[in-house]
């Protein structure tokens, strides 16, 4: 079959049949969406079975951060898939791999956690955390603390529990979600606060209180943990205001509550440093890893366990037996070779800090380029994350009427120009999270794309 033919007989299969996450399915069902067929890619590039190749600035979904194409994460996963690719690591199991990926972790992670449970996703490693919050506060004697926060506009992924995490209402509506022992409280989202006299200190200080009140109202005692990413990613790329994780911190300690940081987006170098942790001086009790453990060359997530909890977790086990806590794939062999590999690369690369110093250029550039433009409220980032938010009006910060789809209207503009963006899923957000092997050309690539694209649009 020439490739014409093969092409039109898989889109009709992928019309008829491949139930896409995230996806408007009558459209798509009805074609009125059209479909794109990546077939191979390497650096930052990306072609699809039409044969068009196009920078990829979101590095998938924020995830291939040493870029496409690398032998030596493939070779090694070809190598483990030789040599065994599976074996369980329930009852003391584990492999070469399991094991040394364990201890580069522990090494990378902040003082003080060094025990990682490995899952596949970044949604099953916030069940898994939230599990051994709750176990944790059992073995102490304390079932009543078990409610957790989280924050409007976070995101920890899409099950029952993490869904309910997730801030954003697209993932909550219908599914009866969030479950009831899930509360949220303020973004720490500086350029949609109410109040726009507010100083960036103030807005701190309020999202301080805020979370200070709800944990009053609901009782100290009722609540085990907070969960946050370092910076938010999915609800629209937003950095903290100054001094948000120290006052936030403060809160938690005063009131014995557990910090989970979701490093899912930030681990591994987004920032610039190795975690989004170091950045921001977070002191977690659980760490939770995913898409640049592996740089998504193999699905693998993790929790780093903090020795905090590690102690009261085996003494859990030695009054109750062994942890009723598995997954099959756990440390499952293949994504641990590409671990190891993809953080061996990180460092031989010098990936992390080119990270910082590539992406400091981009957000530079980017807001040099269209900061000024009168349907551009913010343009903010850190590290390899950037973000263009559009507003209808500059002054007032007015977003675009929902049914204007202009996100996705200037991300469709950019594709044509050979640019791949992400329209984040709430407000008119253009994202930004190229590979680490981003150089400083292809970030002016990425810019004049979206200058362009915005000047076409709007
Ligand atoms: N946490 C964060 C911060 C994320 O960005 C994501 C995915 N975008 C998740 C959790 C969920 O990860 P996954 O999609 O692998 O389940």
């Amino acid at each position: 079959m020439d490739n014409a033919r093969a092409n039109d007989q898989l889109t009709q299969w992928d019309h008829d049949h491949f139930f896409h996450p995230s996806t408007h399915l009558g459209q798509f069902a009805r074609r009125e969406m059209g479909n794109r067929i990546i077939q191979k890619a390497d650096g930052v590039r990306i072609t699809d079975r039409e044969g068009k190749t196009s920078l990829d600035a979101f590095a998938g979904l924020y995830c291939v951060n040493v870029g496409y194409g690398r032998t030596e994460i493939a070779d090694a996963i070809a190598e483990q898939a030789h040599e065994l690719a599976y074996y369980h690591s329930y009852v003391g199991h584990g492999t070469e791999a399991s094991i040394t990926l364990s201890r580069m972790i522990a090494e990378r992670a902040p003082e003080g956690l060094n025990h990682v449970y490995y899952g596949l996703s970044g949604s099953d490693a916030n069940e898994t955390n939230i599990k051994l919050v709750w176990y944790y506060n059992n073995i102490l004697g304390r079932p009543e603390k078990k409610k957790i926060i989280s924050r409007w506009r976070g995101y920890h992924g899409s099950g029952l529990m993490t869904g309910s995490l997730t801030g954003l209402h697209l993932f909550h509506q219908k599914f009866d979600l969030p479950l009831s022992q899930v509360i949220h409280t303020e973004a720490p989202y500086y350029y949609r606060r109410d109040d726009l006299s507010m100083s960036e200190d103030q807005f701190t200080a309020h999202c301080a209180a805020e979370l200070e009140a709800l944990i009053e109202r609901e009782g100290a005692d009722t609540i085990a943990a907070f969960i946050g990413e370092p910076v938010l990613g999915t609800g629209g790329i937003v950095p903290p205001p100054a001094g948000y994780w120290d006052a936030i911190q403060k809160v938690l300690k005063k009131h014995d509550i557990l910090l989970i940081a979701d490093e899912v987006v930030t681990g591994f170098g987004r920032l610039g440093t190795m975690m989004g942790s170091d950045h921001y001086g977070l002191k977690p009790d659980l760490i939770t890893i995913a898409k640049g453990l592996t740089s998504a060359y193999a699905p693998l997530s993790g929790s780093i366990v903090s020795d905090r909890m590690w102690e009261v977790l085996e003494r859990g086990t030695d009054e109750n037996g062994p942890i009723g806590h598995g997954w099959t794939y756990s440390a499952h062999p293949i994504g641990a070779a590409a671990g190891v590999a993809n953080l061996k690369l990180l460092d031989s690369m010098n990936l992390v800090s080119n990270a910082g110093e590539v992406g400091a250029y981009l957000n530079k550039a980017m807001t040099e380029a269209i900061g000024g433009h009168a349907h551009v409220g913010e343009v903010r980032g850190e590290g390899m994350l950037c973000a263009v938010e559009l507003v209808k009006d500059r002054d007032d910060r007015v977003y675009f009427d929902a049914s204007e789809k202009v996100g996705a209207r200037v991300v469709a503009a950019m594709l044509d120009r050979g640019i791949i963006a992400r329209a984040m899923p709430q407000g008119d957000i253009i994202g930004f999270a190229p590979p680490f092997s981003l150089t400083r050309e292809e970030a002016d690539e990425i810019v004049a794309a979206t200058k362009a694209a915005v000047e076409e649009v709007l």
